[in-house]
């Protein structure tokens, strides 16, 4: 990709806004200007509007990349993943913070915008989203996470069991 294609789409890179059809619901990312689900596309042109990525969700698939692409030479082996964003699109990402072999279908992950690449003697670095485990593979996808209440109140016996 070139460096001004890639400035141009670097904002959406950033904030993973893409759209959502207010007819059927369907979230794009990237972006559409009409929904394709629809069975009348025209109906839904005014009907899109802004819709934000959480960035969480969870691995589809994933491939293990033991040979890197120029400038990813001191990545591999590395992991890129299909990732299901709880929205709905799927996204192609690297999976960070584990060890490849640790990888797993189901897995629940977050977007994290990390350093891609650095670019020649010039050391254009690129940024974009990559992907960590997070650490809620056994709740349900809710607005407001519990809490852990571990602080001054807590008898060491209780964070024992625990
Ligand atoms: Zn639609």
């Amino acid at each position: 990709m070139s460096i001004a294609r890639f400035w141009r789409e670097t904002p959406r890179r950033y904030n993973l806004g893409g759209s959502k059809c207010t007819v059927c619901g369907t979230v794009y990312f990237p972006p559409r200007p009409v929904c394709p689900v629809c069975p009348q596309h025209r109906r839904s042109i005014e009907k899109m509007v802004p819709s934000q990525l959480s960035g969480r969700g969870e691995v589809l698939s994933y491939t293990i990349v033991h040979e890197a692409a120029e400038g990813f030479e001191m990545q591999v082996p590395y992991v890129l993943a299909l990732v299901k964003t709880d929205e709905g699109p799927v996204l192609t990402g690297q999976v960070v913070d584990l060890e490849p072999a640790a990888v797993r279908i189901g897995m629940r992950v977050h977007a994290t915008f990390r350093k891609l690449r650095e670019e020649g003697a010039a050391g254009v670095i690129h940024y974009g989203y990559k992907f960590a485990p997070t650490d809620d593979g056994e709740r349900a996808p809710g607005p407001e996470p519990p809490t852990e209440k571990v602080g001054a109140g807590t008898a060491p016996a209780d964070r024992a069991r625990a």
